[in-house]
């Protein structure tokens, strides 16, 4: 059986589990990583208070907050995507703070792998949508191509 890396649950064998990278989510655990990052409309407040939270601090240390600067102001970097980075190390990679962490200088090194994996839930839950908006029963017509309409003669040119 699969231990779901987000709940640290095991996924039941009749479950249909999310694959990302040989690692298994439950569906529902899968879309919620989304939503964590994407709840507010804030991003700054947002990014700010999960740093508070990872660090079990009170408010960003000036070393932070001028590493966000460079990351948005250098790499062009969203504050969304400097939050989902950190989450994606710490809460789903499951790395821990250390003692010697300061700052926030893992992003830069998880920014695209955080950005693929995000990116793939949305896709993920696009799919969901879509299959819940569809109609039970429906008649799909599967049309001919028209290939009447490109072909070109090349006689005439
Ligand atoms: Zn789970």
């Amino acid at each position: 059986m699969a231990l779901c890396p987000f709940c640290k649950l095991y996924i039941s064998t009749k479950e249909s589990g999310k694959n990302y990278k040989g690692k298994k989510y439950h569906p529902q655990c899968f879309e919620k990583m989304l939503d964590d990052i994407e709840s507010g409309d804030d991003d700054q407040k947002e990014l700010n208070d999960y740093i508070c939270k990872l660090f079990n601090i009170k408010t960003i240390t000036p070393l932070m907050s001028s590493q966000i600067q460079s990351f948005t102001d250098t790499k062009g970097y969203t504050l969304k995507g400097i939050h989902g980075s950190l989450y994606y190390f710490f809460n789903i990679e499951g790395n821990e703070i250390g003692e010697d962490i300061k700052g926030i200088g893992i992003v830069p090194f998880v920014y695209d792998d955080a950005k693929d994996f995000f990116e793939s839930i949305k896709k993920a839950k696009e799919t969901n949508s879509k299959f819940k908006n569809m109609p039970k029963t429906s008649n799909v017509k599967i049309k001919r191509p028209d290939t009447s309409v490109n072909k070109i003669d090349i006689s005439k040119i």
